[in-house]
């Protein structure tokens, strides 16, 4: 029987080497260059050079990706972890990872797989059928591409959500939203929910913090939504960097103006990779960024990260208590056929 690796990011030592795989999205230019148009970065890559995620390289004139099928950590997760609050409450995802991402964020949580590059970067030796299989053994109702950005393994991502549609399974997808319009053509259709980060509301936050740009981001929350992908986003409040009242204000009303349906996920900020030396978020931060996101007509605010997490969802007519949560364990589910059964309002998400 398939036995799923379960995060064994840091057993380098049984990891298989380095292979190749012919990537999708890019075009050739002069000189056996190459354009990759996977994210909005859209590398041009001579010969014998990777793109900026380290993941995808030009071989003699070709782009090749060599992390397909090797994921580097693989596991089932409540889906409220990735954090999908309105997609399948109460379900498990299979969560896979593989090694790069397009982002060099410097308060990374999972720099460990994140930020490996080029000739350096491993994984297991798995193959999408296999994935699928063992999330229908596991009992899992989707498939969840996250830990890094799932845009470098475009290629994994797409051959395993076709088969698991096939299999019954749904697919997520948690991501920068830094993908170019091409890219999302492909995930319509084969994706079923996204988690997109709103990392902060200047180009400053996102050109010296993330190493990407912040107008992509935010077109490609429009444009899953119109797509009808099921969406939610998070935001890290980093202390001095994007936690003014201001920026929080800015961040809901965004979202606000693309739907007041869009659950908004705010995180505390714990010190990680380069960024040791800043303190916690303030809980009252926390806290006051919650109520912007209700003043700002957003319907479904939640907290991660602190002590207080205040992830019930309310109904946002009637105030009733609809779905109750225990971190990542699923309390109470009152909602019926997708709306309240006290008032009938119907409830934005897929339940
Ligand atoms: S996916 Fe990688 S190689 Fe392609 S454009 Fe983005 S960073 Fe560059």
């Amino acid at each position: 029987m398939f036995q799923i690796p379960v995060f064994l990011s840091r057993q380098k030592t049984e990891v298989m080497k380095t292979s190749f795989h012919e990537a999708i999205l890019w075009e050739p230019l002069p000189e056996k260059s190459v354009r990759c148009h996977a994210c909005a970065h859209r590398c041009e890559i001579r010969v014998g050079q990777f793109g900026i995620c380290g993941t995808r390289k030009n071989v003699g004139g070709a782009l090749f990706t060599n992390v397909y099928e090797r994921p580097l950590a693989v596991q089932s997760d409540p889906i409220e972890k990735k954090p999908l609050f309105h997609f399948l409450p109460g379900t498990r995802a299979l969560s896979l990872g593989t090694a790069g991402c397009n982002f060099h964020c410097t308060f990374c949580q999972n720099d460990d797989i994140s930020q490996l590059r080029g000739e350096a970067v491993y994984g297991y030796d798995t193959s999408c059928r296999q994935l699928v299989n063992g999330a229908v053994e596991k009992g899992c109702g989707s498939i969840a591409y996250t830990y890094n950005e799932p845009v470098v393994f475009i290629e994994f991502v797409l051959d395993t959500a076709k088969l698991a549609h096939r299999a019954g399974l749904k697919n997520v997808y948690i991501s920068n939203g830094f993908e170019t319009e091409e890219t999302f053509a492909l995930l319509t259709g084969n994706i079923d929910a996204m988690n997109i980060d709103l990392k902060a509301f200047t180009e400053r936050f996102y050109k010296t913090l993330c190493k990407g740009l912040l107008q992509p981001v935010l077109e490609n929350i429009r444009r899953a939504v119109a797509l009808g992908i099921w969406v939610e986003v998070t935001t890290l409040l980093i202390p001095g960097e994007n936690d003014s009242e201001a920026e929080i204000r800015e961040i809901a009303r965004f979202i606000a103006s693309v739907s007041s349906d869009i659950p908004w996920h705010i995180s505390r900020f714990f010190p990680a990779y380069k960024m040791t030396s800043k303190p916690l978020t303030h809980l009252s931060v926390i806290q006051r960024a919650s109520e912007i996101g209700y003043e700002e007509g957003l319907h479904y605010v939640y907290t991660g990260n602190v002590p207080f997490e205040s992830n019930t969802t309310r109904c946002p007519h009637c105030g009733e208590e609809l779905i109750v949560r225990h971190a990542y364990r699923l309390g109470k589910m009152k909602v019926e056929n997708g709306c309240c059964p006290r008032c009938g309002t119907k409830i934005a998400g897929v339940f």
